[in-house]
Parts: C-alpha cells; structure tokens; sequence
C-alpha cells in the first residue's frame, strides 16, 4: 500500500530539550493516519502532527470501541534505530482487535507504515543510553452513530513520543498495595486486550492507592479475591525459592511482550520458570519463610520495574529489603543491551531502520 505524505514545512525539533523529556509530553513532526471504510484499510497518510477534527456522536467515544499498543525504538551502538519486537506488539494488536470487533491489520501494512513514519522522524528518537522513541499506535471507531453496535468505520492511528530514561536515579523500587474493593478485569472481560476501558477501571483505585502512598494497585483476581493478576500496566513475576514464577495467561491479565521477553531469556538461562496462579497469601507465606528472593512488574515503559513492598489487608511484606534483586537487574540488563544493539538480538526480536 502506497504511503502519501505531506511534511511539515520547518521541523519543530529544535525548540524540544531531547535531555529532558518527561514522559508522553512531546511528539514528533509528523503522524500516521489510515481509514478504514467500505470494507478495507486504505489510503494511509502521513500527515503533520496535529489535532484532528471528530464530530460530537462518534460511537468510540461514547462506547469505546478503541485498542492501542506500545512500543519502542531505540538508537543503536551500530548508528542504526532498532525496533524492539513489533511483530510480537502487532500480534496482540489484532487479538485485542478481535475482542473489540475492530478490523484487523495484516502485518505487512502495519510494519510499512510504522517503517515510513520512523524513517521520516529518524531525527526524533534520541541519541543518548537510556532514551528511546515511544510509538503509539491506536484504533478507534469512527462512526458518528450514538445507538450501540459495532462501527463499520475506522481509523488507525501512530503518533511518536520521544522518551527520556525512565530510571534517571536508578532503578527504584515500587510499593504495591491490594484493593478489597475493585478488580481491573474478569475472565471473558476485556482483561486480555490493550483497550481503553481497563485504564478507566484502573483510574479510581490507583488514586486512592497513590493517596495511601503506594505506586500502583497489585490486581487480584475478580472472582475469589485471591489470585495475583497483574499490577495494570506491568505484567508481576516473582523470584520463590529461585524458581521464576508468573501467573498464567488465563484471559483476564494482559499478555506482556516484555513478560514473554523475560521468561524467554530466563528459560535459556537455565532458570526454572513456572507459568501458573499464585495466590497473594502463598506470596506472604513464602516471604515470611524467606524464600521471596525478588518481585518485579515487567513493561514496554520501564522494562523491569522492581518491587520493593507489597501491602494487603492489614499486612505489608518488604522485599529484598526493598532493594533491586540481582536476577531482576539482570533481566533489565540483558533486554536494553539487546534493544540499543549492545548485545547480538539472538532471538531475532529487532527490526533495523
Ligand atoms: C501494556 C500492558 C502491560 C505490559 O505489556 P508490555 O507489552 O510488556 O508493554 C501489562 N499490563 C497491561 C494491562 C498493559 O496494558
């Protein structure tokens, strides 16, 4: 499929700190736009970033229908940008495309389009360790229709942000805490789909949890209140006994790329990984016996994101005295050397530009 593209007269790029970017504030020049209509994905642009105009009654803002993934690009040792995995990412966009009844998008279009954009704005992924360009793309309904049904029109969206290290002071440990009152997902819900409506589920607790002084809510299951899910934004893994233990993907948590990452890294280390439900008082019960080496979320944003407590009910647990562990470090190691081309990609998970 051709790519027309209209650029901007004079790039904007000189008035943005690349040293200091805080996340998700600043986007590049340019934006890709396709529709879908009249049965197919077509006609894909790239067009100057800016707003676009929706009219007051389309469906996806009054239901919902919307799917989003997040990626990234690095600038590699070799000079070259490196994009980590978008096969895997693109895999999931489809999946959460079905739950959604959105059209999907084969492969070949998706990795063109992300390719042009990228080769357009190669100038906004920025150059030093640490920093990478976060791509968005998103799909949306676009019918302006307020009964409720399925949309019979699209558009996909990529826009690029340019990211600053999300560890400008080391990896710092989190502080997790239990809800007793909410859930994020419920198998057969939208649990397992990168969509919109599992943010907006999230958005309440996590404020009452960053009241009580914790980063984010440790999500557990919907139905028996005991299950370890996942932290809504990461996927969780624990280190027991030195065994890697995850909870399964059971279709209410998110299937990670960075989750599937680690595990495969961990399983040609010789590290023994065991996908299968944990509940939140055997997680207590193996801390208090000493055998919880580590806890650690993983996620496109911060990679490996340690945990250093975890409060439920009445009852906290400090992990590995609320400092990074050396597997996680590990893991954080090993998956930036391979995406900014430190390390040989021997699982083939770059893309080069
Ligand atoms: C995106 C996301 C993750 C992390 O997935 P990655 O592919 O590793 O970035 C975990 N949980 C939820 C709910 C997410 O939306």
């Amino acid at each position: 499929m051709k790519i027309n593209i209209t650029p901007v007269k004079q790039s904007k790029i000189n008035s943005v700190d690349m040293k200091h970017l805080t996340f998700g504030d600043v986007f590049s020049d340019h934006m890709l736009i396709m529709d879908y209509k009249n049965g197919q994905w077509q006609d894909p642009q790239i067009v100057p970033y800016g707003e676009i105009s929706i009219s007051p009654a389309i469906c996806s803002l009054h239901y919902g229908q919307v799917i989003f993934e997040g990626i990234k690009a690095f600038y590699s040792k070799q000079g070259k940008i490196n994009i980590f995995r978008p096969q895997k990412y693109h895999e999931r966009m489809n999946r959460s495309c079905r739950r959604l009844c959105i059209p999907e998008i084969s492969y070949d279009v998706f990795l063109n389009c992300l390719l042009e954009l990228i080769k357009l704005e190669k100038a906004w992924v920025p150059r030093q360790r640490g920093y990478s360009l976060y791509i968005r793309p998103f799909i949306f309904a676009t019918d302006n229709h307020i009964g409720v049904r399925v949309s019979h029109t699209y558009r996909f969206m990529i826009i690029l942000s340019p990211v600053e290290s999300y560890y400008k002071e080391g990896l710092n440990p989190v502080r997790l805490i239990t809800s007793g009152e909410y859930v994020r997902a419920t198998k057969g819900g939208l649990g397992a789909a990168k969509t919109p409506a599992n943010y907006a589920a999230s958005l309440l607790p996590a404020d009452e949890a960053q009241k009580k002084g914790f980063t984010q809510v440790l999500w557990l299951d919907a139905v028996t209140h005991k299950n370890i899910e996942e932290v809504g934004t990461m996927n969780i893994c624990f280190v027991i006994n030195n065994e890697l233990v995850t909870p399964p993907l059971d279709g209410s948590i998110l299937e990670g790329t960075t989750r599937d990452s680690v595990l495969k890294l961990a399983r040609e280390w010789g590290i023994k990984v065991n996908e299968r439900p944990i509940t939140i008082d055997e997680l207590f019960t193996a801390s208090k016996a000493g055998k919880l080496n580590e806890v650690f979320g993983t996620g496109t944003a911060a990679v490996i994101s340690p945990v250093g407590e975890i409060k439920h009910q009445e009852s906290s647990i400090i992990v590995n005295e609320g400092k990074i562990g050396a597997l996680s470090q590990k893991f954080y190691d090993e998956v930036t050397a391979i995406q900014y081309g430190e390390k040989p990609d021997k699982f083939d998970w770059i893309v080069t530009i």
